[in-house]
């Protein structure tokens, strides 16, 4: 690839089809894909495995300062977030972990951190994006921008399949209904880099397409743009 590396920013709400597209697309683009929840989520577990208030600012953001996390990219370009030294597992992903993490990804220096260690590693080799303010604050460059939505239930729904499948949920529907409606409130409403579309970004509804529509959705929109396209 000459120029530019690739990045494709993929933000959205929670449970909308994100990682599924976004690992997709970085397949067939011959990119690593980014998950970058899962940074935030490394932090999160850090917070409760050390047992430090959500709340208490100043700790949270020394920890993200002093944080072990490194992206570690495979050879078939899948990218492992290592969490001191470790791959982060499924304990990363327990609702108790997600509501650390909304929170403590509002503070200014947790973000400062995370965003550096996402452009120096899309920097060299380009990559597939995906969070909440990818298109916004951290490739706000990029021309290839796609926002990703779903209804509330269909996300929910699926989330909680996710969770069933991995063995980790204990929550009744109703629950997790509560629970992601009051993250992605959370997620859009914070002073810093809230989750929020502009005319940039091509917005892209998953709850009527399937993955496979939607990957193609998005790949024939990035080759128009691309020089040789
Ligand atoms: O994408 P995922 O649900 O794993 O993200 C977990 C949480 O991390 C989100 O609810 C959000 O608070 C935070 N996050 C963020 N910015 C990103 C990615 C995730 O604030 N770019």
């Amino acid at each position: 690839m000459t120029g530019q590396p690739l990045v494709v920013a993929i933000d959205g709400t929670s449970g909308v089809g994100k990682s599924t597209v976004a690992r997709r697309l970085a397949l067939v683009l011959d990119v690593p894909y980014l998950e970058t929840g899962a940074m935030y989520r490394a932090l999160g577990l850090k917070v409760d495995q050390m047992g430090v208030d959500p709340a208490n600012r100043e700790t949270v953001e020394a920890l993200a300062s002093d944080l072990d996390l490194v992206l570690r990219r495979n050879p078939d370009g899948t990218v492992e977030v290592l969490l001191d030294g470790r791959r982060l597992g499924e304990e990363a992903r327990q609702p108790r972990i997600s509501e650390i993490t909304s929170s403590i990804s509002t503070y200014p220096g947790v973000r400062r951190v995370m965003v550096a260690h996402q452009r120096s590693f899309a920097e060299s080799a380009g990559a597939v994006v995906e969070g909440r303010d990818i298109g916004t604050k951290v490739f706000p460059d990029t021309p290839h921008k796609f926002f990703l939505q779903a209804p509330l239930a269909t996300r929910v729904r699926r989330r909680l399949q996710q969770l069933e499948e991995s063995g980790r949920s204990n929550l009744s529907a109703d629950e997790l209904m509560r629970e992601v409606s009051e993250r992605d409130e959370r997620d859009s409403t914070r002073a810093e880099s809230p989750l929020t579309v502009n005319s940039s970004y091509r917005i892209v509804d998953t709850g009527s397409r399937s993955i496979e529509e939607v990957v193609q959705v998005i790949l024939e929109e990035i080759r128009q743009l691309l020089p040789s396209g």
